[in-house]
């Protein structure tokens, strides 16, 4: 049986597949089984920050694996400690605690945000407010953070506790009572089609969050670690949020997730308070160390930014496109006719790795894409618009 048909077969039918079988990858390529090359600005959905194979990713985990790959968290370990003390040292949060996925860092958060209201106000203030087209995550908490309606099925009872509005701060404020615990926003909706949220829509949060001693939560298990130009997405909206969760690029290619809190929140979860076998796995650790040494550069998130106006500008050149939106790399494309999966089907024949979020394409590079790259991708791309 080839890899395709041992697919159909044995395993659990969760995704509509591209019909590629990737087998290897270099940079910002990939090939498949047959040797077939493609130019990826999927990054396998924003996790491979620098491409594939990355030469000092590669040492990094490679070189952890040889010296110890897992202890359980009744001991210390290097690289997780000193992963937490450089995220803590390059941002204002004072606290980490590991995870293995997005989820899983927004189920931790969630856990934070809601002991700490326990501890101060008792068991009934436990309410999240989430909104309208938001994406956290699948498991059955997190699908009910999640703000729309299609993942609101099959899998009852939901965990009960979420109200969902829509953004703006009026909305906010009426869903707000005695039982809200917290806010929980991505600041750039990734799945929900690259929506940036309004900054002074994000400062009104804010405000309401210190009013109301509301924990505010960013997910930006998509939007973290580069992506949008900043080490993390907030910085664009001059807020600190309470809690940040982040994941995907920050492995690099390895799976990880964390939440991180600012000092008010730093003594809410104690032993018992929560916990995960694989999390803080010293292999991971090590490329997500490699990942945030080279991301946190100031130089290389400027070029982030140069290289998302560079595209964006680009796109826009391109008949068919309507318009094009996003922060940094991380850019949506909304185009005058034809269905965005179709385009990215016919894209992924012509050699070019695109994803979609709701009609849009949606383009998230490996954070060092070259410029001539960031061409190659775009004449592909307008050269499927053109085929129709
Ligand atoms: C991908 C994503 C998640 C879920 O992450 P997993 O690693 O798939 O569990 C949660 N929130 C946002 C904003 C995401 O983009």
């Amino acid at each position: 049986m080839n890899t395709k048909q041992q697919d159909k077969q044995y395993i659990m039918h969760t995704y509509g597949r591209y019909d590629v079988a990737l087998k290897s990858g270099k940079g910002c390529y990939a090939f498949d089984e047959d040797g077939k090359k493609y130019l990826d600005v999927s990054s396998g959905i924003g996790v491979n920050a620098l491409g594939y194979c990355d030469e000092g990713w590669v040492e990094a985990v490679t070189k952890q694996a040889a010296t110890i790959q897992h202890m359980s968290n009744y001991f210390y370990s290097p690289q997780p400690s000193s992963l937490a003390e450089k995220l803590c040292t390059l941002t204002p949060f004072k606290k980490v605690c590991f995870g293995n996925s997005g989820a899983e860092a927004n189920e931790c958060a969630i856990k934070v945000a809601r002991k700490y209201s326990f501890d101060k106000y008792g068991e009934d203030r436990n309410e999240i407010i989430s909104l309208r087209d938001s994406f956290h995550g699948r498991t059955v908490t997190t699908l009910s953070a999640t703000g729309q309606d299609v993942f609101h099925n099959y899998f009852f009872p939901f965990t009960e506790g979420f109200k969902y509005a829509q953004p703006d701060i009026d909305s906010v404020k009426s869903l707000v009572s005695d039982k809200t615990c917290a806010i929980l926003v991505e600041l750039v909706q990734g799945e929900g089609g690259v929506n940036i949220l309004d900054k002074d829509f994000v400062q009104s949060i804010r405000k309401l969050c210190n009013e109301r001693d509301l924990v505010l939560i960013a997910d930006e298990v998509q939007t973290g670690v580069g992506r949008t130009g900043k080490l993390f997405c907030y910085e664009n909206f001059d807020i600190i949020p309470d809690l940040i969760t982040c994941a995907k690029g920050l492995g690099g290619g390895l799976p990880i997730g964390l939440c991180m809190c600012t000092e008010k929140l730093a003594e809410v979860m104690q032993p018992s308070s929560h916990g995960s076998t694989f999390a803080a796995n010293p292999v991971v650790c090590a490329g997500a160390n490699y990942i945030i040494d080279t991301v946190c550069d100031e130089n290389f998130l400027s070029e982030v930014n140069k290289k998302g106006a560079y595209l964006k500008e680009k796109l826009l050149e391109i008949k068919g496109v309507k318009s094009v939106r996003g922060l940094g790399l991380m850019v949506g494309i909304e185009l005058d006719d034809g269905d965005a999966h179709d385009i990215a089907v016919k894209c992924v024949k012509n050699g070019l790795l695109i994803i979609t979020a709701k009609h849009l394409l949606r383009m998230l590079p490996p954070l060092n894409i070259s410029y001539a790259e960031l061409d190659e991708a775009v004449e592909i791309l307008n050269k499927t618009i053109m085929e129709g």
